[in-house]
């Protein structure tokens, strides 16, 4: 009998890669573990009444409606209840699957509201600024830490609370799917975090984790299997927002600082896979030293002789080891993408692995040509491609300015923004003077959303993730109930497998949930 924890197929029909193998014996835990809880197939189905359509059961497919995703943290379902969170994101947002954050130490996916925003119209209206912690808010099994010093990570910010054996059960009892965010945000004072950190150009220790680290790498797989072998979950949503040296120098993101010395990794992990694929570590330190130096006089308006651009792109002719060593950064990202995936599917063949594609992507060209879509669809089964739109034209103006401020300094910013636009193939969004507080349109949700669909085909479902409350500056834009329900119909409407809505739950007011709603169900319709 097919219970309804069973992920669904995606569209292309596929189930599993081809390293997936299922393996029983692994499989028993959670099964055991979810029959003790009293939320067998039976008991799941008995209480489904109500919940899903009369002509549907639980031993049939579920609708072939689109996938409704919500991004939410522990903390809101402490201060508001399971259960009536799960209801209340099902009746107003038609929300099917939930995306609960399991482990960051970050504020974009955990914790309340973030301080010096106003809160939501729902949740506790105090500010978490001095108790929010973050780590790991399930349980972690000592077993899967072994062989990596990352092993106190236990989120202390609601005691013995595991916030995955408490969600399960009730997302199950309402037919809704799990699965686990994991996001690469650390914090420094964790045992073993400066053991493993990179080293910046400079040799100095920054808070980041070296993604070339063996202690890391068998971090992310320990915690990856910890998650799917002790919680009978739908899968893995993985978060990684770290972007690679070249892009850091040049503060190429809509981050407002640009910190050319402080780039990374230069550790010894990272000079032994250097040398692996012949990239010779001196040259590129080299390439990165005069890099800063390009980027602080340009900072400083001391104009190369032949121009900004013509300077950049001598540095990058002459050192090619700058792209090299930031491809290397990518390349260790991506293995372990690769290894996470690898991992799960070792565990049960039918849990689905998605990753979460930065804002950056949408916006910067040079980042986009180091991200292939027909590449990613090898390690995920969907991908939540960042669409944020009314948070987007704050973002878009900022990483305008700052590439505006070094390599395309001698080019009028609003000029520099209409042909980047040409390059991104946006439609028609506003000026620089108007891109933040008008936000990018929902035509630049339904474009991005296409070009993700076209660059998988169809080997891999395409979830834009849709900014409701993404906190903007004071005179940015702030999503509307309208913007919220546009650029939910774009992205459906563009051919979509579903959507997330995001960041997170804790940041979002009410009519923007219905609003989503509304157009999820007009689209299902
Ligand atoms: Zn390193």
């Amino acid at each position: 009998m097919k219970s309804v924890s069973e992920p669904e197929s995606s569209p292309s029909g596929r189930t599993a890669k081809p390293n997936g193998v299922s393996n029983s014996s692994s499989d028993e835990i959670p099964r055991r573990e979810f029959l003790r809880r009293g939320i067998g197939a039976t008991t799941a189905v008995a209480a489904l009444g109500g919940f899903l359509p009369a002509t549907a059961s639980a031993a049939e497919p579920r609708p072939t409606g689109k996938m409704i995703g919500m991004q939410i943290g522990a903390v809101s379902l402490v201060d508001e209840g399971v259960g009536q969170v799960l209801d209340l994101l099902h009746e107003r947002a038609a929300v099917d699957t939930i995306f609960l954050t399991t482990f960051t130490y970050g504020r974009g996916l955990g914790g309340r509201q973030i301080p010096g925003q106003p809160f939501p119209d729902h949740g506790k209206q105090e500010s978490d600024e001095k108790t929010f912690h973050g780590g790991n808010y399930a349980t972690p099994h000592a077993e899967f830490y072994q062989n990596t010093v990352l092993k106190q990570t236990r989120a202390p910010d609601h005691g013995d609370l595991d916030i995955v054996a408490a969600v399960l059960p009730e997302a199950r009892k309402r037919a809704m799917k799990l699965f686990c965010s994991i996001e690469d945000v650390f914090r420094s004072d964790i045992p073993g975090v400066k053991e493993v950190a990179e080293v910046d150009l400079q040799g100095r220790r920054t808070n980041t984790l070296c993604l070339f680290h063996p202690d890391v790498r068998t971090f992310w797989t320990g915690l990856s299997a910890d998650l799917c072998k002790s919680y009978d979950i739908d899968g893995i949503l993985f978060f990684n927002e770290r972007n690679g040296p070249l892009l850091n120098a040049l503060g190429a993101s809509h981050a407002q600082s640009i910190a050319s010395s402080r780039v990374t990794c230069f550790c010894e992990h990272h000079q032994k896979a250097a040398r692996v694929v012949g990239i010779n570590f001196e040259r590129a330190r080299e390439g990165y030293t005069k890099l800063d130096g390009f980027v602080q006089a340009a900072l400083k308006d001391q104009r190369p002789s032949d121009g900004y651009f013509v300077e950049f792109w001598r540095l990058l002719v002459e050192y090619p080891e700058i792209i090299a060593w930031d491809r290397l950064f990518d390349e260790g990202k991506h293995q372990v993408l690769a290894e996470v995936n690898t991992t799960v599917k070792s565990i049960r063949a039918n849990l689905q692995v998605g990753f979460h594609i930065e804002h950056v992507n949408s916006f910067n060209p040079i980042f986009r040509a180091t991200r292939r879509y027909d590449e990613l669809v090898k390690k995920a089964d969907f991908l939540k491609v960042v669409v944020y739109n009314n948070c987007g034209g704050e973002r878009y103006a900022n990483f305008i300015k700052n590439v505006g401020s070094t390599v395309f300094r001698d080019v009028p910013k609003d000029e520099l923004l209409r042909f980047n636009n040409h390059l991104l193939n946006y439609g028609n969004e506003a000026g620089l003077d108007g891109l933040a507080t008008t936000g990018l349109s929902p035509d630049y949700v339904a474009r991005e959303t296409k070009r993700a669909l076209d660059g998988v085909q169809g080997k891999c479902r395409i979830l834009p993730g849709i900014d409701i409350g993404i906190p903007t500056g004071k005179n940015s834009r702030k999503s509307t109930p309208d913007d919220t329900y546009a650029a939910t119909a774009a992205a459906l409407k563009a051919g979509a497998q579903g959507i997330i809505l995001s960041r997170k739950y804790s940041e979002m007011r009410l009519a923007n949930l219905d609003a989503a709603g509304r157009a999820a169900r007009e689209f299902n319709k």
